[in-house]
C-alpha cells in the first residue's frame, strides 16, 4: 500500500503549504509534458496527484490519517474510490497559469448531464531567451471545433427541434439492474438512447450530422509576459473546442518552451556566462565586449583578475515573472593560456619568467561563488 506522505516526500504533520510545494516538485518531475509519453512517468504523475488531492483537503486527509485508502473508498461509498479529477487538470488548476489565474478547472467539477463542455486543446509555443526578457506577442493558428454554422450548434436541421428523450424522459440517466450472487444491483448510468443528453434529434443537421460542431481554424493572439520559463502555461479560456450540441467551449492551453541559448545557463533570473581572457588581459585589466541575452555590454575586467573569478553585469539577466526586476548576468572569467607561441611571444614570456613573482602555494577556492555547482544544478533542473 502506498503511503501518500512518502509519495510526496513530506512529514505526516506537514502543513498545507509544504504539501503543495512538495507536490509541485514531484509532479513537475513526472509531468507528461516533460516525459514524452513515458507510461511509467504518467503512472507516477497520477499517483502523486492522487496523494496530493487527498492531503490538500483537510477532511479527506483526516479520513486517510485514520483509516488509510480503504477509509477513503468507504467514505465515497463505492469500491472505485472517490471522484478523482483528471491529474493533469489538478496540476493545471493549482499551477497552470500565472499566479492567481491558475485556477483553470477550479470549481468546475464533474458535470452531470446536459451539453458537454468542449475539450481543452494544447499548443506548444517556442520562445527564445531574448523573448523572455521583453515578453512577446504571438499569433497562433489554432485548429479547433467550432459551432456548426448551419444549425448554430443545436445539431438539429434548421426549422426543427430536438425532442425530449423517450427512454429517459429527459433526465439523461437510466437505471441498470444487474443480478449477482448478492442480489440485485442497481446503478445509474448515462442514458444510452440519448448519450446522457436528455434530448434526441430526429432530423439531424445535414452539415454536422447532429454534432453541432464543424472543423475550423482561427487565429489567436497570445501575450507572453516577461520572465516566463518552460514550466509556465498560459490559459486562454473558451478558445478550445466547442462542446457538442451547444456545449460550452473548452480552453486553449499554451505550453511554453523556452529554447536553450548555448551561450548561457539560466539560473532563475540570473544568466551564467563564461568569458575566456588572455593572461595579459587578466594581469593588466581590460574592457571587453560581452554578449548579453539581448545585445552586448562592456565589462571591465580589473587588473589582477584570477581564473574563475565572478564578475557581474547588473540587470543584464532575465526578469522575474510578474516584476520589473531583472537579474544579473554572472560572468566567470577563465584565463586562457596560449598553447603555441610565436618566436616573439616566446622571448617575451621567457623574459617575463625571469622577473615575475613565484605563484602562491595555493589559490583560494577556484569555484568562487559556487559557480559550477550552480551551473550543474541548473542543468539538472533542466
Ligand atoms: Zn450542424
Ligand atoms: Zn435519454
Amino acid at each position: 500500500m502506498t503511503d501518500y506522505y512518502q509519495l510526496l516526500g513530506v512529514a505526516r504533520d506537514a502543513s498545507a503549504a509544504d504539501i503543495k510545494k512538495a507536490y509541485r516538485q514531484v509532479a513537475l518531475k513526472f509531468h507528461p509534458d516533460r516525459n514524452e509519453g513515458s507510461k511509467e512517468s504518467e503512472e507516477r504523475f497520477k499517483e502523486v496527484t492522487r496523494a496530493y488531492e487527498v492531503l490538500r483537503d483537510p477532511d479527506q486527509r483526516s479520513v486517510y490519517d485514520r483509516y488509510g485508502e480503504e477509509g477513503l473508498a468507504r467514505a465515497a461509498g463505492g469500491a472505485q474510490g472517490f471522484g478523482f479529477s483528471d491529474p493533469l487538470e489538478v496540476f493545471m488548476r493549482d499551477f497552470g497559469g500565472f499566479g492567481g489565474l491558475g485556477d483553470l478547472f477550479g470549481g468546475q467539477g464533474r458535470r452531470g448531464h446536459g451539453p458537454e463542455r468542449g475539450q481543452s486543446l494544447k499548443v506548444r509555443l517556442r520562445l527564445t531567451l531574448a523573448e523572455v526578457v521583453k515578453g512577446a506577442k504571438r499569433t497562433l493558428k489554432v485548429q479547433a471545433l467550432d459551432v456548426c454554422g448551419r444549425c448554430t450548434g443545436s445539431g438539429a436541421e434548421p426549422g426543427t427541434d430536438a425532442n425530449t428523450c423517450a427512454t429517459c424522459g429527459g433526465t439523461g440517466e437510466e437505471q441498470v439492474v444487474q443480478r449477482s450472487v448478492f442480489g440485485q444491483l442497481v446503478s445509474v448510468q448515462p442514458c444510452r438512447a440519448c448519450r446522457g443528453q436528455g434530448q434526441v434529434i430526429d432530423n439531424p443537421c445535414k452539415y454536422c450530422h447532429g454534432e453541432g460542431r464543424e472543423r475550423g481554424e482561427s487565429e489567436v493572439e497570445v501575450e507572453i509576459p516577461p520572465g516566463v520559463s518552460s514550466e509556465n502555461y498560459i490559459t486562454l479560456r473558451g478558445r478550445g473546442n466547442a462542446g457538442p450540441r451547444g456545449g460550452s467551449r473548452g480552453d486553449l492551453l499554451v505550453l511554453l518552451e523556452v529554447e536553450d541559448d548555448p551561450r548561457f545557463v539560466r539560473d532563475g533570473g540570473e544568466l551564467l556566462y563564461e568569458l575566456p581572457v588572455t593572461v595579459g588581459q587578466a594581469a593588466l585589466g581590460d574592457e571587453i565586449e560581452v554578449p548579453t541575452v539581448d545585445g552586448v555590454a562592456r565589462l571591465r575586467v580589473p587588473a589582477g583578475t584570477q581564473n574563475g573569478e565572478l564578475l557581474r553585469l547588473r540587470g543584464q539577466g532575465l526578469p522575474e515573472l510578474g516584476t520589473a526586476r531583472r537579474g544579473d548576468q554572472v560572468v566567470r572569467v577563465v584565463v586562457w593560456v596560449p598553447d603555441r607561441l610565436s618566436p616573439d611571444q616566446e622571448s617575451i614570456y621567457r623574459q617575463l619568467k625571469t622577473v615575475e613573482d613565484p605563484a602562491p602555494e595555493r589559490i583560494a577556492d577556484a569555484d568562487r561563488g559556487g559557480f559550477w555547482s550552480r551551473v550543474k544544478e541548473a542543468f539538472r533542473a533542466g
